[in-house]
């Protein structure tokens, strides 16, 4: 298991027409820079594009000009069930039954939808823990949730700092964390993966962890959805939330998804509801009373945006013909590569944050300039003015993810050979 990797543009292009799964990159579209394909690392923030999605927009586009509003009933996929089209494979991407996950919505507006359900503070039980550090609109839904509830979130807002050198949470911190305040938490919320170090966290473990201490547990996969394989059903979370366009490819604001777990599939917890989360069969009676559909389609509210899901239904058929283990199969060799580039030609310059334990994270290395912020921010600079597209995130790291659907062996390399460059330069 430890390949022979080497820094070289004929090791890189030999692996490259080796990998089984070469022909996918041909089915995206790669940013240019300078008349070449740019090294294209930012699929964690905004995946790139199938090139089926306009053919597939404009044939809704199509059918809109032709039936309109028949469509909802006829051509190929009536617009009616569309939502269905995309379940099965967005299922197989998380690791869950199709009943379990919806296509809606967007990341933001699902986080506060579970939650509406699945944190239920009470006097005894008000807390919510969650990460120190974690993505603003987590921090934002979590802290005002805690106040519409009427609670104080100084007090029922528990955020566990990172105990490890580089910015990460072990699994000893969360047990300490429970441990004290278990008893006083409704509900526990942690990443797939965290955006800002690249760790991933064990959904399992952490679920068991929290049910142990009578907590819900939810995760927010923006990070984790398309890049790791998931078992969400098996994880046995109550929910999960996602947004669609970073690793799962399917356009700027891209609907998003979530999660319910079968056990839930028929709950008498409270929901927001819509005419969308209505039991199909019933809904255009259109009656006073709401009677949610089982599973996580009972927490639709609107009839969904077609021309938004028919780029999320292309881009996960290439899921689907590509399969998530294959598909981290390749992640961990071609981050491998990236890590071992910067640990055996690099090191004087670049420091590694995400987990070297390939277990504890997925495609992204969340990467530190030696010499502080200046020094990272010029990096950067220089890298995306050669064509190697990465993000920066505050205060001071570089995020660069090989993807593995589109991502080659010698962009990884392309990224080593530009870095080399500017420390040489400056
Ligand atoms: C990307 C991301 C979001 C974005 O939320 P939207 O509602 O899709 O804008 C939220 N949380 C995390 C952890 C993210 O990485």
């Amino acid at each position: 298991m430890s390949p022979a990797y080497e820094a070289t543009t004929a090791w890189a292009q030999a692996a490259d027409a080796a990998d089984p799964l070469r022909a996918f990159r041909d089915e995206f579209l790669i940013p240019p820079h300078e008349g070449r394909d740019s090294a294209y690392f930012c699929g964690n923030s905004l995946g790139l594009q199938p090139r089926a999605v306009r053919a597939a927009v404009e044939a809704e586009l199509d059918y809109w000009g032709e039936l309109g509003v028949e469509g909802h009933f006829k051509g190929r996929l009536p617009w009616m069930d569309y939502h269905e089209f995309v379940r099965d494979h967005l299922a197989e991407v998380v690791g869950a039954r199709p009943s379990e996950v919806v296509a809606m919505n967007t990341l933001g507006v699902n986080l506060h939808l579970m939650m509406v359900s699945f944190y239920r503070p009470t006097a005894a039980r008000p807390a919510i823990l969650m990460e120190a550090g974690a993505f603003p609109t987590d921090r934002y839904a979590l802290e005002s949730q805690v106040r519409f509830h009427g609670f104080d979130p100084a007090e029922a807002l528990i955020e566990l700092e990172a105990d490890e050198p580089n910015g990460t949470l072990s699994m000893a911190a969360i047990e300490r964390a429970l441990a004290e305040h278990g008893h006083r938490v409704a509900l526990l919320m942690l990443p797939g993966v965290q955006y800002r170090t690249g760790q991933a966290f064990d959904l399992q473990a952490i679920t068991e962890l929290g049910h142990r201490h009578g907590c819900m547990v939810g995760f927010d996969l923006a990070h984790a959805v398309g890049n790791l394989p998931l078992r969400l059903h098996d994880s046995g979370a109550d929910f999960a939330i996602w947004c669609s366009y970073k690793y799962l490819n399917s356009g700027p604001g891209a609907v998003g998804g979530a999660f319910v777990h079968e056990r839930h599939a028929n709950t008498a917890l409270p929901r927001f509801a819509g005419w969308w989360g209505h039991d199909k069969a019933t809904r255009f009676q259109m009656g006073p009373e709401f009677v949610p559909t089982p599973g996580a389609d009972g927490w639709q509210l609107s009839n969904p945006p077609i021309l938004a899901l028919a780029p999320l239904r292309v881009s996960l058929e290439v899921f689907h013909r590509a399969g998530m283990a294959r598909l981290r199969e390749k992640s961990l060799r071609l981050t491998g590569y990236l890590e071992w580039l910067v640990d055996t030609q690099l090191a004087d310059v670049l420091d590694v944050v995400t987990p070297a334990d390939p277990a504890r994270r997925g495609a992204q290395l969340s990467i530190r300039v030696r010499g502080g912020r200046e020094r990272g921010r010029a990096l950067f600079e220089h890298l995306m003015a050669h064509g190697v597209i990465g993000d920066w995130r505050e205060p001071d790291v570089i995020r660069i993810s090989p993807v593995p659907l589109y991502n080659r062996y010698a962009d990884c390399l392309a990224f080593a050979e530009a870095v080399r460059a500017w420390a040489r330069a400056g």
